[in-house]
């Protein structure tokens, strides 16, 4: 089966073309995620209270739930430049090898040194920082992504940059660690001995290989206790989802100019900033009763937060230093089967994501990690580019749709985020090469332990 060429594999959108506001799907939801609560009083956090651990810019972001559309300021669209627009790809190589009437396009974000799409908020956040007149900013990253985005971020306008790594993480991929360093970054192994939440945690789990839930209250920790410093999040939070949808206007942009409309979106969640960015301009049509698209979002089987988790107030963080956030949750403490290999292990997902999930407005589907890596590898085979182990979830669900494609003969047009690289996860692909890899899924009774410690909140 020939396929005709009509759409050029890449396309590319001018320089001129990169979106000059964010958008901001808030704006369009009838039923608005629900506050960030304090942890003490479960009120909902004021913008005095967040700003004790957030810069204020990004605090006045993450409560705008009326803003349809705000301005990126001129040095963040100039760094944007740097690395963006980003391909949208129709994945012909993909679509012959697979013998689909289905039309496959995605959008790769992994053309930057972090090699994810994390540097467009990474940029955003170290900006507002530098114009609040900090010194410097807080993180945690697991795999790494976040961190090696927020350090470049931070050195390009002179900010210092502390970033708590998981140490199993830090261990694992050394090699991200000094690519942090590069840019100037500070790098703790966490948890660690240099914050009282991570002596605690120490304490009671002597020898842990940490978890993100930690690495996020060492991070606050020191963030609130230095002068002069805020602390900044990768994921979850609305202000992330805002600086993400660069990359659903990018693609939005893009089809227009081939007067495409996709049929199906989909993209991998972890803690929903990738795919809330992806679909912001399309679940706007969708919001405003003017398109409708299936939106799909992709979690792996080992950290079902989606699939298997609850709508529910619970901390973001495992030393529950953080405001509660409503959101589909497993419960702060759950931590992936050791085995896990494939990313996308938070425990929680973006309040906004998980009240469009509540109110019927996207779908969620759980993968095992096998399945992943086997589209992993395809992929690599035929489209060139070596994805992150989060990416193939998306691509999993891609080729998934391309075949049921094939069975109906119906020539469906998909979207997927492509959110990054995996040249830093060849330990993984190595797991799965040698069989080593399993498949790991929670139980209900193991699940329905850490629900019961989910916070009480009426
Ligand atoms: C961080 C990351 C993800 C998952 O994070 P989201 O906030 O859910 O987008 C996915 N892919 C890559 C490559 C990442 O680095």
């Amino acid at each position: 089966m020939a396929i005709e060429k009509k759409i050029p594999y890449k396309i590319y959108l001018e320089e001129n073309e990169i979106p000059t506001t964010w958008y901001n799907v808030r704006a369009d939801m009838k039923n608005k995620p629900a506050p960030l609560l304090n942890p003490g009083t479960h009120q909902p956090m004021t913008a005095q209270e967040l700003g004790a651990v957030f810069c204020e810019e990004l605090v006045a972001q993450e409560l705008d739930n009326e803003n349809r559309f705000i301005p990126i300021p001129q040095d963040i669209q100039d760094f944007y430049k740097m690395y963006r627009p980003s391909p949208l790809v129709r994945a012909y190589c993909l679509e012959e090898k697979l013998q689909t009437p289905a039309k496959i396009y995605y959008k790769f974000e992994g053309n930057n040194t972090s090699g994810s799409h994390k540097l467009n908020s990474a940029i955003a956040q170290a900006y507002y920082a530098k114009k609040q007149g900090l010194k410097g900013v807080t993180t945690e990253t697991g795999a790494g992504q976040w961190g090696t985005a927020l350090s470049m971020a931070c050195s390009y306008f002179g900010l210092d940059c502390k970033v708590f790594m998981v140490k199993v993480s830090y261990e694992q991929k050394p090699f991200r660690r000094e690519v942090m360093r590069t840019y100037g970054a500070s790098v703790t192994p966490s948890p660690s001995e240099t914050t009282q939440v991570g002596r605690k945690i120490l304490a009671e789990h002597p020898g842990t290989t940490g978890s993100l839930g930690c690495a996020i209250s060492e991070a606050v920790e020191v963030a609130v206790g230095n002068p002069g410093y805020r602390y900044v999040l990768g994921s979850v939070l609305n202000q992330v989802l805002l600086h993400q949808s660069v990359i659903g206007l990018e693609t939005k942009a893009a089809l227009d100019k081939y007067g495409v409309t996709p049929d199906i979106i989909i993209g991998c969640a972890g803690g929903g900033s990738n795919l809330g960015g992806l679909i912001s301009p399309f679940m706007g049509e969708k919001l405003r009763g003017e398109k409708n698209y299936r939106i799909i979002a992709v979690e792996p089987a080992s950290c079902p937060s989606l699939t298997r988790g609850v709508y529910a107030y619970d901390f973001c963080d495992t030393g529950m230093v953080c405001p509660l956030a409503k959101m589909y949750t497993l419960g702060s403490d759950f931590i992936p089967a050791p085995n896990h290999a494939g990313g996308l292990r938070y425990h929680g997902m973006s309040p906004v994501l998980s009240q469009l999930y509540d109110d019927g407005m996207m779908e969620a589907v759980s993968v095992p990690q096998t399945r992943v890596f086997e589209a992993a590898e395809m992929f690599a085979r035929v489209e060139g580019i070596l994805p992150a182990p989060e990416s193939s979830h998306a691509i999993r669900v891609a080729i998934d749709e391309a075949m049921k494609c094939k069975e109906t003969g119906e020539e469906k047009t998909l979207v997927f985020g492509l959110t990054g690289t995996g040249y830093f996860d060849m330990v993984a692909y190595e797991k799965f090469h040698e069989g080593k890899m399993d498949d790991y899924v929670p139980t209900d009774e193991e699940l329905a332990q850490y629900r019961a410690r989910l916070p009480q909140v009426d």
